[in-house]
Formats: structure tokens, sequence, C-alpha cells
């Protein structure tokens, strides 16, 4: 690029924002201070590039970001204007402009909103009655979605000439790729905070969203002096569906009970659905808990009627649990997890009942306290041991693994680390098996590094309860010194929710633990919340997209370019990304073809013994430093 140096003496005026081509004399700006150092340019440049992404990754509306974007642009090249139109329907809108002629003449603009015509001169049509007024129109540029969409087009005019230099034109490739990264970004918004309320089979609202309108539902029962029921719907040995005639199959029927219990409860109360088999209803304003058990009883018969499956009749039954605020409790959570109790309960006293919830100590609560006496006892006697899932490069090679806890209890057998760790989470138990976590993991690390032919990185998940430990840095830091790893070696994996709970205090935890020199991942990247913006503020070195989102990599280019646009947000934040839970070839092939760098998944390899670990990472070849 050439450096064109004009820079007026201090003092000159030509900081402000250019009239543009407002009528005034432009033509006469060039000579004197309107073009910008290499220095001044590449600063400007910068700055507004750091406010965009900014924008971008904290959800600022659509327009806002391409005002933004509108405004870098006359920054950076004073003599020119700009207008940004975005396609809604099959209509262009004016969506941002900086640099044209005052309100009288933007009235015009507003009528250019010509309708779209296939091809690149239906593009250049937005813009043509700009010319009217005697300007030029110097490059229009299509804003095309990650999904191959046209959602815009970027126009950039001037007085005189219709010739850019290539400065010029560099910039304004530059601002398309980040009008581009705004819309992807937008869309994917907007996709996934649908995602975080409703639920993808049924459409039904989730748990987080039902779990809302309860709390709202308990403020105007509080209000009006009513009672609100929560009603827990599960159904009756619907495993054995699945398993006996196939996940597809039990999909299917499982939309068609929901369709069903829709019917059913329109106008009635709140359905949603809760993970797994299992349906909630929220019943509002109601005068006694028996109105409740009544309308439970009459959707036991409702789902009773045989539902016509695959060619075939099925009979299904339902068990409900109810808890009654302000009977059985006061917050939403505490009424989901009584009314669970008590579906619990319904399960076992045969099925097929409503069964409102008795404050007795429901199974569930008893089995996770005999769960705590065992758990101090693995503990103490350690009982655990951990299981290494290889992450693959996406050119195959082994890029680390992921360290996986396996508790294996004298009389239970083993048990899966999702069954234990909510326990030890609520009991505090985390904290020493956590400690042992890491212990383990540094000492495994340390020992493969030592004989394997390329530098192996562990990565290990740690809770949120165990990073709440004001020690817990210190604990990092001494486990590191004993072993005498090289913390480039470790990396660990932590949620989103611990995260957003206290977004300040997570940041200055988490850059004394990257002062350590180890690597940070942010796990289960999409999965439940809704925003993006804390990625910004925290020293972060990789995302791993959740298996959700890698599940639905099926072929079809909506779900690839959510996927994709997971990827290029991630990029533009300097972050590297592992794709979870890779199931088949063609899911492979996709996200090589995105660009995401790593990834994992019982298609590449199921979690293996330490042993069956190294013997994989013996026979494999080198790495090239992707995890280094
Ligand atoms: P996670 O961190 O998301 O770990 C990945 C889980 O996904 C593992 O389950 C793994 O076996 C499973 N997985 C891997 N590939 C696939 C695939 O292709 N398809 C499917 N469907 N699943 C796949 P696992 O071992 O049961 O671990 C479950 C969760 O338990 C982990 O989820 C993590 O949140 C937690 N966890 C495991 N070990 C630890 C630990 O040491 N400390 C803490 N705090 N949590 C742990
Ligand atoms: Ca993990
Ligand atoms: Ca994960």
């Amino acid at each position: 690029m050439d450096s064109v140096d004009t820079e007026p003496e201090a003092g000159t005026s030509t900081e402000e924002p250019a009239a543009g081509i407002n009528g005034l004399p432009l033509g006469s700006a060039g000579r004197f201070g309107v073009l910008l150092s290499e220095k001044r340019r590449r600063e400007r440049w910068e700055k507004s590039r750091n406010e965009i992404v900014s924008a971008i990754i904290g959800h600022h509306t659509l327009p806002s970001i391409m005002q933004k974007i509108a405004d870098a642009f006359v920054a950076m090249c004073p003599t020119k204007a700009v207008a940004i139109a975005m396609l809604s329907g099959r209509r262009f809108q004016i969506a941002a402009e900086a640099g044209l002629p005052q309100r009288s003449q933007t009235v015009q603009l507003a009528a250019l909103r010509a309708e779209l015509r296939e091809g690149a001169a239906g593009l250049r049509l937005p813009f043509e009655q700009i010319l009217d007024s005697g300007i030029k129109l110097c490059l229009v540029s299509p804003l095309v979605s990650v999904s191959g969409d046209t959602r815009g087009v970027l126009a950039v005019f001037d007085n005189h000439q219709e010739l850019l230099d290539d400065t010029t034109r560099e910039t304004v490739l530059s601002l398309c790729d980040l009008a581009r990264l705004a819309i992807d970004h937008c869309q994917l918004y907007e996709q996934v905070v649908h995602r975080s309320q409703y639920d993808g089979l049924t459409g039904l609202p989730n748990r987080l969203l039902v779990e809302d309108r309860l709390q709202q539902a308990i403020v105007t029962a509080q209000r009006q002096g009513t009672l609100v029921a929560v009603c827990c719907i599960g159904l009756d040995r619907f495993k054995q569906i699945n398993d006996s005639l196939g996940r597809e199959v039990g999909d299917g029927f499982f939309k068609l009970v929901s369709q069903r219990l829709t019917t059913s409860t329109r106008e009635i109360g709140i359905l949603g659905r809760q993970d797994g088999d299992e349906f909630i209803l929220v019943l509002r304003e109601l005068d006694a808990a028996s109105t409740a058990a009544a309308i439970c009883r009459r959707l036991l018969k409702d789902l009773s009627v045989p539902f016509p499956v695959d060619g075939r009749l099925l009979t299904m039954t339902a068990s409900i649990g109810i808890s009654i605020f302000p009977d059985h409790g006061d917050t939403a959570g505490q009424l989901l997890r009584n009314a669970d109790i008590a579906l619990q309960e319904a399960k076992r006293g045969g099925r097929d009942q409503a069964l409102i919830y008795s404050p007795v100590v429901g199974r569930q609560t008893r089995r996770a306290a005999e769960m705590v006496d065992a758990l101090a006892r693995g503990v103490a006697q350690i009982q655990f041991h951990m299981a290494y899932q290889p992450i693959y490069t996406v050119q195959r090679k082994i890029a680390g693994f992921e360290a996986l806890l396996r508790w294996k209890h004298p009389q239970w057998g083993e048990i899966g680390p999702l069954e234990f760790i909510p326990v030890a989470e609520r009991s505090g138990q985390i904290v020493p098996i956590g400690d042992w976590v890491i212990d383990e993991v540094c000492r495994q690390a340390m020992e493969w590094n030592a004989g394997a032919v390329q530098p192996v990185k562990l990565f290990a998940n740690v809770s949120g309860v165990q990073l709440a430990h004001p020690e817990f840095s210190a604990k990092i830091a001494d486990a590191l010194s004993r072993s005498g790893l090289d913390p480039e070696r470790l990396e660990l994996e932590i949620t989103e929710s611990w995260v957003i709970a206290d977004l300040k205090a997570a940041a200055a935890k988490l850059q004394k633990l990257r002062d350590l020199g180890i690597g940070i991942a942010i796990d289960d990247f999409g999965s439940g919340y809704s925003t993006f913006h804390y990625l910004q503020t925290l020293p972060l070195d990789t995302l791993k997209i959740d298996r959700s989102f890698i599940h639905r990599l099926d072929g079809s280019p909506a779900n690839l370019s959510t996927v994709r646009a997971i990827t290029g947000m991630a990029h533009e934040l300097g972050l590297k990304t592992v794709a979870e839970g890779v199931e088949t070839e063609l899911q492979v092939r996709q996200l090589r073809e995105i660009g995401c760098e790593m990834m994992q998944g019982f298609f590449l390899a199921r979690p293996l013994e330490p042993q069956a670990a190294w013997s994989l990472l013996a026979a494999s070849a080198p790495t090239e430093s992707l995890t280094s």
C-alpha cells in the first residue's frame, strides 16, 4: 500500500468527521489534509475495527452495527460517502449511511427501496436515484451471509470520480467482511436465543422458559391469593419404545404425544418439555389443589387413547407428579424439584397415576443422601480413575486428550459423571475430588510427555464450585510444580454458567490461571445461554462447540451455517475451536470445510483407559503445533 502523507499541521481541523459530499467543497478537501498518513490510518482502522467487533459480540442491533461500519468508512475515507442497504423480504431498506447529502436528499434515499431483481444488475438498483443528485457511484459490494444468501449491499459514492484507489478499495473490502460477520452473528444470535428457550424436537418451551413463566405465575398468585400447580408428566416405559423401535420412531411418537398434550392443555396452562421423556405443565390461578389433580387425571385419560405410529397402534401410559404453590415451595426451583420427586413416587407406586407431592422425603432425596456418604468413602479410598478421549485435528492427528472422571463403586459398579458430579457439587465433595483429578491429570501428562514423540496436551474439566474456591489458582500452581509439568500441556475446561454468574470475578480468576501459563477452554459452548459477549472480556484459548450443534450437521445448509458462524466468531476473537460429539464421517468433512481446528467424538474415538490412550498416542504421527 502506498504511504501518502499529507497529514496536516497539528491544530488543523481535518479530524472533524468529513463533511462528506454533503454539498460541501470536497473537491478542494483532497488538496488539504484529507489523506491520512499510513500510521494514522492504521490507528483509526484498529480503533474502528475494535469498536465494531465489540458491537457485534455485544449483540447490538444490526442497523446500529451497520451505522458504525458506515461511520468507520467515512472516518477512513473522508472524501467519500457510503450507504448500506439490507434486504427485507424482497426489498432493500437503507440501514445506514454516512457522508451522504443532508436530510432533504436522504428522503430520496428512502425512495430508493427498489425491488430486488435477480443478478448483479438488480443489486445496483437501490442506489440508482442517488446518482440524480450528481453523485457518482464508485462501487457496490454485495453482503453475503455464510449460508450464501445476499442479505444486503454496501455502496460507495463520490462527488467527482468513479474510480477508487487501492487503499480505499481495501478499506471497503475489510468493512464488508465485518458487515458479513455482523449479519452472521445476528442470525446466529437469533437462532441461539430461540434454541435456548424452545425444545428442538417438539417446539415446546424448554425448562428454562417454563421456569421463567412459572416464576411470573408465582408473583401473580401471591398478589391474587390463588394457587399454582406444577405438574411433571413422565411417559411410562418410553425408553422401551425407543430401544425396541429405534430412536427415529421414538422421536416421532414423542412428537405425537406432545401434540396431544398441547391440544388437551390449550388455554388451561403452560406446557413445556423437560429433558428426556418428561413434560412440565404449569396451571395458574387455581382455587384448590384438587382441581389440578382432576385436570391431570383427565390428561392421563386423553393419553390412554392409542397413537398411530409407523403403521401400528401404540398405547402408552404416563405418570404425573404435582406440587402446589404455596404449599410445597415458593420458588420455581423448589416447586419443580418437588413435582419431580412426586413423579418418581408415582412411577414407583405402579405408574399411570397422578400424585400430589407429600413432604415425606422422596426416594430421590434419599438416594442423593446415600450417594453423599458413598462419595465420602470414594474420596478416602480413591475409587476414582480417569478415562481419556482423544481430541483430533481436522487432519486426524492427535492434538490432545480430554480427561474424564470415572467412579467405580464396590457394590454399585461404574457410575457415570453425569450422575455423581451434580451430587458432589451440591455437597461440596467436588473440591477434594477435583483436586485429585488435577493431580492425576498432571501426573499422567508428565508421564506421557516424557515418553511421547510429540508433546501432548490434556484438557481437564473443572466445576464452578472448584473455581469459586479462593485458593483454586494456588492449587493449580502447586499441582504444576509438584508434577513438574510444563503448564502449556494443561488446559482447563470451564462452563459458561460459572462465567456468566459473575463476569468480573471470572475475568480476574481466569487471568490468574492464564498467568500460570495454562490454557482455558469454554466447554459446551452455546448449550444453554443466549449471550456471547463474555467471550470478548475473558482470557480464553479454546471454544468447545456443544455437541447439540454438531449432531445437527446432517448435510443441511442451515445447520452448517450455524456452526460456521460460531467458528467464524471464535476466530475473530482469536480462539481455536473444538467440535464435540462428532459421530459421523459427514460431520468430519463439514467441520474440515468450515475451518474448525479440532474435533472429538465417538466417530473418532471413545474415552479410553490410560493404557489404550497411550498406545494410540505412541502409534500416531506428530501433530502441527496446534494446541501448543
Ligand atoms: P463433557 O465435558 O461435555 O464431556 C464430554 C462427554 O461427552 C463425555 O461424557 C464423553 O464420553 C461424551 N462424548 C464424547 N464423544 C461423544 C459423542 O460423539 N457422542 C456423545 N453422545 N457423547 C460423547 P462423560 O464422560 O459421561 O462426561 C459427562 C460430563 O461429566 C462431562 O461432559 C463433564 O461435564 C463432566 N465431567 C467429566 N469428568 C469430569 C471431571 O473430572 N470434573 C468435572 N467437574 N466434571 C467432569
Ligand atoms: Ca468437557
Ligand atoms: Ca463438553
